[in-house]
This record gives structure tokens, C-alpha cells and sequence, in this order.
């Protein structure tokens, strides 16, 4: 019997109240993030050595004397905050990543963990009991199986506004595991056609899904001439609702479908580990990045592999995949998004831009897959 992991996300929907608790501890994991990271890059700068840190619970209590506020949200909430301060700090001295940011309300990705401690995060019919929270309704779109046991919970708010809880869970079985045998595969995540692979495989949606696309702008303009409340309006609108379920549908389908394709094919899936609220606002795609099915994608690959044995690894995002050179492995220090065709200054080499980055993705995965 071996250990695994597997996490479930669904759409949570607080009352007011609950809203309120969970921003305010948005916003105090933040403030503790905060404020250890200044006073870790006082002392980075003073000695400029590497110091990483085993956090402990009782760091915290100075700050939560001096601002009583912070003992009003859930204090394991705020424990994570600083597990994550260190974890970026190991990143650094590691060399992985730059040098950890402080987090601001704007740009900052609104979300805070929290652990299972005497099963304090449970499912109870169609609500999820949360620390401080109490019991939230939630959209169980799919069940967790009873003999998983939840470990902690991820709350996060959309852009948008609306909420979500990302539950990982660990459960035992015997699962005969393959070995990657070097069949791997790495995806660059694309725009327009969810990822270019290390094979250049691109994931070409279905023409009639494009068609209902079209159907749909369609029926929005409809919607938006009518008068509103109107029977004309109502009509309108449920055309509109009806495209959507029938979109979104399609859309399970097809990812299922091709999900259930790559894991057959090959042993091992690489993949970016990206933060898809950072990449909608950075690159200003908006919504659509949000919106084609790469989260979900990526989520039934990791589920679909863990029952047959193998493997997805998701590396880290702030790994160059785009600005590094797949034949010498020399990094560009500018690319930018309008060069489609990556042109290598030191070797000469010619390539698709996205099959370049599937490339490096996949060898990264395999230095990984070796240890
Ligand atoms: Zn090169």
C-alpha cells in the first residue's frame, strides 16, 4: 500500500457573514506574509547570507499581542501564511526563484490554506465545515470517495468575486506503478489551443465547439437588445443559459477524451505549474484563460495517471520553459509574446515557439523523474 494525494476543487458560496471572515483572512494571512518577509529582508540585507527558517506556531504571538485583530480569523491559516514565506525563502537560496515579493491587495492572488485537525474540515451533506467559518454551502460536483481523508483546504476568490475550496486529500491503495521507460511528454500551456506537446500534438478543440462559440456571442447580442424582464428577455436568456450547459459539456467531454488519450499514451506528463489568475492579468487575456479548461484539463490528468500507475509532474512556474533554447539551453533575457518562432542567438536554431517550451518542459520532468 502506498500513500497519495489527490485534490478536489469546487465552488463554495458563503453568506455574507462568512464572506467577510474569509476576506479578513485574506487579509491577515497577507499582513503575516508581510510582515516576516520585511523583517527577513532586514536581516538578508544586513548579513546577505542564507538563512532559511523552521517556522514555529509561537513566532506569531508578538504580532497577534501587538494587533488583537489577527486572533479573530483562523491562527492555522496564518501558520501557512508562514510556511509559505518559507518555502519561497528555500526557493531562493535554492536558486529557483527571485527573491520573495511582498503581497499586495490588488495584484496579490486572494486565497489562504488551512489543515485538517481532528476532522475541523468535513463534508456535511451539501456543505463544507470550515474553521471559523462553519458550515459553507458547496457545489459537490463530484464526491470524495469515504476512505479519502482530507488533509487541508485552499479557499480562494476569483477576480470575479466568486469563491472556491481546493481540498487535498491522501488515501491509501496498491497501485502497481509504471516506470516512465523515457515515454514522456511535456505541455506547454497555449492560448488558443489549451497546449502544443513535446511531439508538437496541439489540442485542437472540435470545429462545432468553435460553432457554439459563435452561437453563443449570438445569442448574447439577442439578450442585450431585448427589453429587460420582458417575456421576449426571459426567453432570450434561457437561450442564452442552454449554449452555455451545452458548451460546457462539450467541453468536459472533450477533455476527458483527450486527457484519457495523453495518460494512456505515455508514462509520464510534464507540465507548468501555473497560476492562472497571474497569467489572466499579466498578459491581459481576461477571461478566456480562465475559461479553456486548463485547470480542469490538467486535474483530470493528474487523477486519471495516479489510478494507472503513472506519472504527471507539474514543475515549477518560474522555470524560463519559453526564454530557454532547446538545442544549446541558452536563455534569452527577452521574448517577447509576438515572436511566434523561437530564433536562438547562440546556436542559430529555428523553432515553434510552444514546441520549443513543450520541449524544455519535458526535460525538466525527466531530470526530475530520475531521482
Ligand atoms: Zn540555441
Amino acid at each position: 500500500m502506498k500513500t497519495y494525494n489527490l485534490a478536489f476543487k469546487y465552488r463554495i458560496y458563503p453568506n455574507e457573514t462568512q464572506a467577510n471572515i474569509i476576506n479578513q483572512t485574506f487579509g491577515c494571512t497577507r499582513l503575516v506574509y508581510n510582515r516576516f518577509l520585511a523583517q527577513r529582508k532586514e536581516l538578508y540585507e544586513a548579513e546577505k547570507k542564507s538563512v532559511t527558517y523552521n517556522t514555529q506556531s509561537k513566532e506569531l504571538v508578538p504580532l497577534k499581542n501587538e494587533l488583537p485583530f489577527l486572533k479573530e480569523v483562523d491562527s492555522i491559516a496564518l501558520q501557512q501564511a508562514l510556511k509559505n514565506l518559507e518555502i519561497a525563502y528555500k526557493n531562493f537560496f535554492q536558486k529557483r526563484a527571485s527573491f520573495p515579493k511582498f503581497k499586495s491587495k490588488k495584484s496579490s492572488r486572494k486565497s489562504y490554506s488551512t489543515n485538517c485537525v481532528n476532522n475541523s474540515i468535513r463534508i456535511e451533506n451539501s456543505f463544507l465545515k470550515l474553521p471559523k467559518i462553519g458550515l459553507v454551502k458547496i457545489k459537490l460536483h463530484r464526491q470524495i470517495p469515504q476512505n479519502y481523508a482530507i488533509k487541508s483546504a485552499t479557499i480562494s476568490q476569483e477576480p470575479n468575486g466568486t469563491y472556491y475550496v481546493s481540498i487535498l486529500t491522501e488515501f491509501e491503495k496498491d497501485i502497481k506503478e509504471v516506470p516512465s521507460d523515457n515515454n514522456i511528454v511535456g505541455l506547454d500551456f497555449a492560448m488558443s489551443e489549451l497546449f502544443v506537446s513535446s511531439d508538437n500534438q496541439r489540442a485542437h478543440y472540435p470545429r462545432f465547439f468553435r460553432k457554439l462559440e459563435t452561437k453563443l456571442a449570438k445569442a448574447q447580442r439577442d439578450l442585450s437588445r431585448k427589453v429587460k424582464f420582458s417575456q421576449n428577455w426571459n426567453k432570450a436568456k434561457l437561450k442564452v443559459a442552454k449554449i452555455h450547459n451545452l458548451i460546457k459539456n462539450s467541453r468536459k467531454d472533450f477533455l476527458h477524451k483527450l486527457s484519457h488519450e495523453l495518460v494512456t499514451k505515455y508514462n509520464a506528463i510534464i507540465l507548468e505549474d501555473l497560476n492562472m489568475k497571474g497569467m489572466s492579468q499579466g498578459l491581459n487575456f481576461g477571461k478566456s484563460v480562465a475559461d479553456n479548461g486548463w485547470g480542469m484539463f490538467t486535474t483530470m490528468l493528474q487523477y486519471k495517471s495516479i489510478f494507472l500507475g503513472k506519472q504527471v509532474i507539474k514543475i515549477d512556474k518560474w522555470f524560463p520553459s519559453s526564454k530557454t533554447c532547446s538545442f544549446c539551453g541558452s536563455v534569452k533575457t527577452k521574448l517577447a509574446l509576438s515572436e511566434r518562432v523561437y530564433k536562438c542567438d547562440e546556436c542559430g536554431s529555428q523553432i515553434d515557439r510552444d514546441l520549443n517550451a513543450s520541449i524544455n518542459i519535458r526535460e525538466v520532468g525527466r531530470t526530475l523523474l530520475a531521482y
